[in-house]
């Protein structure tokens, strides 16, 4: 075997860790370095008891978020486009509808090119304005709290839907 610090061939390597760095050195390099303990890999090592549990508790609360999922309002995709539409159908110039929400035209300019995301403040004002919406009822799914959509079955987004 090769000695990794300096080359020498020999019979057999000592695992140690120099400067924090692990090798396999001879015997006359180990006194440089740390005898690193027989190493068991991370995952196969035998995990203590309450780690078990922790993660048994874990998967527990993952399993409740999934029937507490909740709605919320989210402003809508296409709000560039309802917020143009309902504008020119009421025979309204950018202009006009800027001053009758007292927004800057330009602000209006960038929401209705779609550059721009409303706040809340002027998407309710719009929303009152124009007579329309701009947020639709959306279902926080377990999807979006970055849980695997594997773990799901459709017979659980159904009953997720009743509820
Ligand atoms: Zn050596």
């Amino acid at each position: 075997m090769i000695c990794e610090l300096c080359g020498k061939n020999v019979t057999f390597t000592r695992k140690v860790t120099i400067e924090g760095v692990p090798l396999e050195v001879c015997a006359e390099c180990a006194k440089f370095g740390i005898e690193t303990k027989k190493q068991i890999p991370k995952e196969e090592a035998p995990k203590p008891v309450i780690a078990q549990r922790l993660e048994v508790r874990e998967r527990r609360s993952r399993s409740r978020d999934v029937l507490e999922a909740t709605e919320r309002e989210e402003l809508v995709d296409d709000f560039a486009v309802r917020i143009r539409d309902a504008r020119s159908k009421k025979g309204m110039t950018q202009k006009d509808l800027a001053m009758k929400i007292n927004e800057r035209l330009t602000v209006l300019g960038k929401i209705e090119t779609g550059d721009m995301r409303p706040d809340d403040k002027i998407i309710a004002k719009l929303e009152r304005e124009l007579g329309i919406k701009l947020k639709e009822k959306v279902v926080d799914t377990p999807v979006a709290k970055g849980m695997s959509s594997s773990t799901l079955t459709l017979a659980d987004l159904i009953k997720m839907q009743k509820d």
